[in-house]
């Protein structure tokens, strides 16, 4: 069937250049057994979106980008069980379903998640869509590619979403927020009273505060060089917030917790702060490190930094498991618990490139595309 989507097809030259995506007619398949077609309704722009527009993570051209997709089903494969024509769905991380660590019921640690998010194929090498011409098209990002009208994903990367909720605001839920909440709630698992330091005050970090909010962290410090973020920071929760992103800011917040932070998490993609986040960390503190940026970033960590019971925790979409992970978020979003719209700002799909821009800028922190 046809579809449009927004297709990319050229780096950015340097950061003060934004990348121009074009709106084209595609082409999608037919789902395959366990796949779905989803007509999109919404789709959030992500880091991890970033990391391919800037060149960090490869991919090939022309392609097609988006892994937070929000919308309703139109089709499913002759194997999909649990989700049916018209269910209202956001679109998350995939994950085999077959490997150990699946079998586990760790779905974020697959085996496979590597070549199922950045592949850019299916795992059989087939294409879930082409250039309404025929040409090759790359998608099958995160197996969804949602910067479209309509993706084809696996029945394993849904979760559905309750009437109740608007769904233009849950795609986001299927990375980046997620990520962040699912952080603090599945990995670093904070107790009521504790003090949690968050590097990065993006959607990431905004929902990790929201999350330490909920656990009832006493302290809870945000670092970051953008002003506005920071005060967002301190609408939602925040008990202190530092702008900056220099190396004396472990000296500052340890200072401000007499040396016993006992949570830090780097939220800034590649690990850029896990430096600072470890030196912060008190005796037996724990350093959680969310995932997406480029497997090319690395940092040097100081030998007493990593002493006396530390922890450093690589963390991949937020751990936990597909659906819980998310309806957990949800539930909070409807108590009133987890402000998410306080993040977003809608734009219509065709204005996809100020969205982009607006989002490499800092200047808003969760773009979101409404596809109708
Ligand atoms: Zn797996
Ligand atoms: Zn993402």
């Amino acid at each position: 069937m046809r579809a449009t989507a927004a297709i990319f097809e050229r780096s950015l030259v340097s950061l003060s250049r934004y990348p121009k995506l074009k709106l084209a007619k595609i082409e999608l398949d037919e789902p395959q057994e366990y796949e779905v077609l989803v007509k999109i309704s919404s789709c959030g722009i992500c880091g991890t979106d970033h990391e391919v527009l800037n060149g960090d993570l490869p991919t090939g051209k022309p392609c097609v980008l988006g892994h937070e997709g929000a919308g309703i089903i139109e089709a499913i494969g002759s194997k999909v069980s649990q989700f049916k024509i018209g269910d209202r769905v956001l679109i998350s991380f995939p994950s085999c379903g077959k490997c150990r660590n699946c079998l586990r019921d760790q779905p974020r640690y697959c085996e496979l998640a590597g070549p199922l998010s950045f592949g850019f194929q299916r795992l059989d090498g087939s294409h879930a869509i082409k250039l309404a011409n025929g040409d090759k098209l790359y998608g099958n990002f995160f197996q969804q590619s949602s910067w479209s009208t309509h993706a084809i994903t696996l029945e394993r990367n849904l979760i559905k979403v309750p009437d109740s909720i608007d769904l233009d605001l849950m795609g986001p839920l299927g990375c980046s927020i997620t990520t962040g909440a699912g952080a603090v709630f599945n990995e670093l698992q904070p107790e009521a009273g504790s003090s949690i330091a968050i590097f990065g005050g993006g959607s990431t970090g905004l929902a990790a505060v929201m999350a330490a909010v909920v656990r009832e962290c006493e302290t809870i410090i945000v670092v970051d060089p953008n002003s506005n973020r920071l005060k967002l920071a301190k609408k939602l929760g925040a008990t202190h917030v530092f702008k900056s992103e220099k190396e004396a800011i472990a000296a500052k917040i340890r200072l401000l917790t007499k040396n016993r932070l006992d949570y830090s998490l780097d939220c800034t993609l590649g690990g850029k702060m896990v430096p600072a986040a470890m030196e912060s960390l008190g005796i037996l503190g724990v350093c959680g490190m969310v995932g997406g940026g480029s497997p090319l970033h690395s940092f040097k960590l100081n030998h007493a930094d990593t002493l006396y019971g530390k922890r450093l925790i690589g963390i991949v979409g937020g751990g936990g498991k597909t659906p819980n992970a998310h309806q957990q978020i949800m539930q909070l979003h409807e108590q009133g618990k987890f402000p998410l719209e306080k993040l977003v700002k809608f734009y219509p799909f065709k204005k996809i490139n100020d969205a982009i821009r607006d989002s490499f800028s800092g200047k808003v922190v969760k773009p979101i595309l409404k596809m109708n």
